[in-house]
């Protein structure tokens, strides 16, 4: 692995910083260094929005087709190196290549697509009074400012990016200083496709940098995808100069498995809901509630197939799929969740250790794992642990287990197995979430809104309504007649 040092990206290209404000990344496999990142310092930041807000005058001047057109290719560009971004995920996110290989640049990429051919066709409204008349335009916002996490680095400054530039605006990204590598190579590859100098800033750095440009009041919104207590503070922040804001939050999900369900699919549903991208995943199912007359047949396949197809091993090898977790401060906290899950009373059945897959014996990995007995008021049931951590509880009774899945502060995602289309759609309808599933889980193509209810967020990501949140409306009143005034 190559030692460099990544500066920030501003105005098309890297700039050299102030190098003593740099910090580390390290391979989550083996905790091995494997580059340094320039700290944005406060003079960087606002090279940072002196060249955005060039960029900006340049960009919503130009015709959205044209917007479009750059756009397209800055998909083209990303899709053709894949396998090139895809290693730099699984490098700095320790996640398995045959996940990134198929999913984290090609649904950024889908997303950029997916904009790019909506913004063309968003079209103001015209309606006549009396005589006069009046219209709408839908105009860009300005520069805005995007703030990752580290589970998805370059899906999530792809989605951000996608609709504030395709609506026109200039977008200052700030990559999670644990993943800082692939919204730095998408500033590369929007450069390369033609978006103008400023248009896509990218500064590297912890919270302090978050903190100095969510209150800035050049930035006129702020997206986040984060904890919900980072949420908390970034929307406090911005509250300061009446920001609009975006919060892409954690959750704490339930998927329901009915008795009529297809019990193997149901095993696969949960499977995928708390163990893919080794549990690291917003929207995992972590509260799983199986009806108890399947239950038995439940977790004997779970174990079964846990235990039989679940490869954990260097992310790299196209055989693993359970990586590393992102440091070696969160494998301890996961661990301590499995600790006090086991003291609280939950019965763990499968995993719960840390483990060293041979080559990488100083790597954050964590044995999937599985805890029966639970009760919805356990911390295992009512915190996000964001490792892979299932906590499985019974029910009986539709209307009991519909309140019990509610139960929490969070509304990111719920899902339900049942082959009962009535009661699919009569659950599902209950859920206080804002992505749901039937018969799925985790399916999220560019053209679905996403977004949670309660804790979770506020507003949306992906979807037609997204783009008109990066906009703002104007509205034209027309006089026809000579103006008549009482003065
Ligand atoms: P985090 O909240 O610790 O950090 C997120 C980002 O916010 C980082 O870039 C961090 O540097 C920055 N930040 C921290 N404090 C800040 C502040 N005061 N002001 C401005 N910026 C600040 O989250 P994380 O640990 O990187 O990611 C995991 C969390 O993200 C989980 O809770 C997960 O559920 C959530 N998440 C949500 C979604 C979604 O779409 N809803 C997707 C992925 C991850």
């Amino acid at each position: 692995m190559t030692n460099f040092s990544l500066k920030n990206f501003i105005d098309g290209h890297y700039v050299n910083g102030d190098e003593s404000r740099s910090f580390d990344v390290r391979y989550p496999a083996t905790g091995e260094v494997i580059y340094r990142v320039e700290q944005a310092g406060e003079a960087m930041m606002l090279q940072a929005i002196k060249s955005a807000k060039q960029g900006f005058e340049k960009w919503s001047k130009t015709p959205a087709v044209e917007r479009a057109r750059i756009l397209q290719k800055a998909a083209r560009l990303l899709r053709e190196r894949n396998d090139e971004l895809a290693k730099y995920e699984v490098q700095d996110t320790g996640k398995p290549w045959q996940e990134a290989v198929e999913v984290d640049v090609q649904t950024g990429a889908d997303s950029i697509e997916y904009f790019a051919n909506l913004a063309p066709s968003m079209m103001g409204a015209q309606q006549p009074v009396g005589d006069d008349f009046f219209y709408t335009r839908h105009e860009p916002l300005g520069v805005c400012f995007g703030i990752g996490a580290w589970n998805y680095p370059i899906q999530i400054a792809c989605w951000k990016s996608a609709a504030a530039l395709a609506a026109g605006n200039a977008m200052i990204f700030k990559p999670s200083e644990e993943t800082p590598r692939g919204a730095a190579k998408l500033a590369e590859i929007f450069t390369e496709a033609g978006v103008p100098d400023g248009v896509f800033n990218v500064v590297q750095g912890d919270a302090e940098v978050g903190r100095f440009l969510t209150a800035h009041p050049d930035i006129a919104k702020v997206s986040l995808t984060g904890e919900v207590g980072t949420g908390k503070k970034v929307m406090a922040a911005a509250a300061g100069t009446l920001k609009q804001v975006t919060m892409e939050l954690g959750g704490k999900s339930p998927l329901i498995v009915f008795d009529d369900a297809d019990v193997e699919e149901a095993v696969t549903g949960a499977m995928m809901a708390n163990f893919y991208t080794q549990g690291e995943v917003c929207t995992n199912g972590t509260r799983v509630f199986v009806h108890e007359s399947v239950y038995d047949r439940f977790m004997e396949r779970l174990v079964e197939r846990t235990r039989k197809n679940i490869v954990i091993g260097e992310p790299m090898d196209a055989k693993t799929n359970l990586g590393a977790l992102i440091s070696e401060k969160h494998q301890q906290l996961v661990l301590e969740y499995i600790e006090k899950g086991k003291q609280e009373g939950a019965k763990l059945v499968y995993g719960g250790n840390a483990v060293t897959p041979e080559g990488c014996e100083n790597g954050y990995f964590v044995e999937p794992t599985i805890f029966a007995d639970c009760h919805n008021d356990m911390t295992i049931c009512r915190e996000e642990i964001f490792g892979p951590v299932m906590s499985v509880m019974t029910f009986t009774d539709e209307d009991e287990v519909v309140r019990q899945a509610n139960d929490t502060e969070y509304g990111l995602a719920a899902g339900v197995f049942t082959n009962d289309i009535r009661r699919a759609h009569r659950v599902i309808a209950q859920m206080q979430a804002g992505i749901c599933w039937i018969n799925a889980w985790g399916n999220s193509p560019a053209e679905m809104p996403v977004g949670g209810y309660k804790l979770s967020g506020i507003g949306r990501e992906n979807g037609v309504e997204t783009l008109k949140s990066y906009t703002q409306t104007k509205s034209v009143y027309v006089g026809m007649e000579t103006l008549q005034g009482p003065f």
